[in-house]
């Protein structure tokens, strides 16, 4: 894969796919820029070398070939225009006139999510995307795992292609954790269902030493043990293959956790694990010393998925513990998800963490050990062509 920094982009106008996904709400307002602030790097990075850009992201899932004011990118270019104190144009069509003509040197393209063809990865709408400027550049680690027209053809049709400052380090941080770890590798994996992390706690439980799961997924696995859990959030159809990946011995299961018969938790009790009746749900857990220890011991840390309902306080303990366990400890640690970085931006400092990605599924996949489809697109291009 051919970097950004790698490739003489002087005077040169680049077509850069960013992630620019944030939630918007009804007024038009950004209500968490942490997505556009991602990008800021590979931005500055071009501008400093005299480069002009225009950045291509999807916004939420409109339908395509149709506007739709809700889904425009238009408060997103305004909040980039903010962030970093320059002009920032909207360009509304392909076909526009001042794509890279206009004074403005930085230029949003609207919702790649409008044009007709991106969904099914069109070759035509990947080739009208790369024939726009002289480099396309990926730097869309959360849609990594799309093959569509601005993820996959787009890359496959430009005449030269690069990953973007933000993608290398992804890649760069994830393959240190996938391919160079240093044991003892615990996983946390948390979250509410075991299907939608199954392959990735297949794959950890072939590499990881010991495997701390929470919320959903822990419900799973304490069913599968044997256990009642009464009225809590469980996968029935997951409980088989919970039980064999249990019986290799890796998974920690919770001692002491936290319950109420509703989410609201006016009644919470905690309680042992083995002691639920069939009214209540679990809604939390807690880290017992021998699990604290295991994570200081550790010379690599994997997490994915807040362990309990931390967005009520009332089961906030579990999650709240585990970051600041994760904090302390020496070890390399990952984490991903935006669950997991808003748990980490609400009781830690992210610096205390050695790499948050900024990907959900595409961390998912890359850590499941695939080669996501836009990086093994931009592997195939010789010399970045
Ligand atoms: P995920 O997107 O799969 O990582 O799931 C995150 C969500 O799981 C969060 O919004 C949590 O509120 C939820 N969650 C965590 N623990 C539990 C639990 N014990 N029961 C129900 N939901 C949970």
């Amino acid at each position: 894969m051919i970097n950004l920094s790698s490739l003489d982009i002087n005077k040169k106008n680049l077509v850069i796919r960013v992630d620019m996904n944030v939630p918007i709400n009804n007024d038009g307002n950004v209500l968490d820029a942490t997505r556009i602030e991602a990008c800021i790097p590979t931005i500055n990075y071009a501008i400093a070398n005299n480069s002009k850009v225009l950045l291509v992201s999807h916004l939420g899932r409109p339908t395509e070939g149709n506007f739709e004011e809700k889904f425009s990118l238009k408060p997103v270019a305004e909040k980039l225009q903010k962030i970093l104190n320059k002009p920032v144009e909207l360009i509304k069509d392909l076909d526009s006139d001042s794509i890279f003509k206009s004074e403005t040197n930085i230029q949003v393209l609207e919702n790649i999510r409008f044009f007709e063809g991106e969904k099914g990865n069109c070759q035509s709408l990947g080739k009208d995307l790369a024939s726009l400027g002289d480099i396309y550049v990926f730097d869309a680690f959360g849609t990594a795992h799309r093959e569509q027209a601005s993820t996959h053809a787009a890359i496959e049709n430009a005449s030269t292609a690069c990953a973007g400052l933000l993608l290398e380090k992804e890649n760069e941080f994830l393959t240190k954790a996938l391919d160079n770890y240093q044991s003892p590798y615990v996983a946390v994996i948390g979250g509410a269902k075991v299907s939608t992390k199954l392959e990735l706690i297949k794959y950890i439980n072939t590499v990881a030493d010991k495997i701390i799961v929470g919320g959903g997924i822990a419900n799973t696995f304490i069913k599968a043990s044997g256990l009642n859990i009464g009225r809590s959030l469980v996968e029935d159809s997951m409980i088989d293959i919970a039980k064999s990946i249990f019986e290799q011995g890796k998974i920690i299961l919770p001692s002491t956790v936290v319950t109420s018969k509703s989410f609201e938790g006016d009644d919470i009790k905690e309680k042992s694990v083995t002691d639920i009746s069939d009214d209540e749900m679990i809604l939390d857990l807690y880290l017992e010393d021998d699990t604290i220890e295991v994570i200081n011991e550790a010379q690599t840390i994997l997490w994915n998925g807040p362990i309990g309902v931390f967005e009520n306080y009332k089961f906030e303990k579990g999650t709240k513990e585990l970051s600041q366990a994760i904090a302390k400890s020496k070890a390399f640690s990952l984490a991903g998800g935006g669950e997991t970085l808003s748990a980490i931006n609400k009781y830690i400092n992210s610096d205390d963490v050695s790499y948050c990605s900024t990907g959900g599924g595409a961390f998912l996949e890359f850590m499941e050990g695939k080669v996501l489809p836009s990086i093994k697109a931009l592997n195939l291009k010789k010399n970045g062509r």
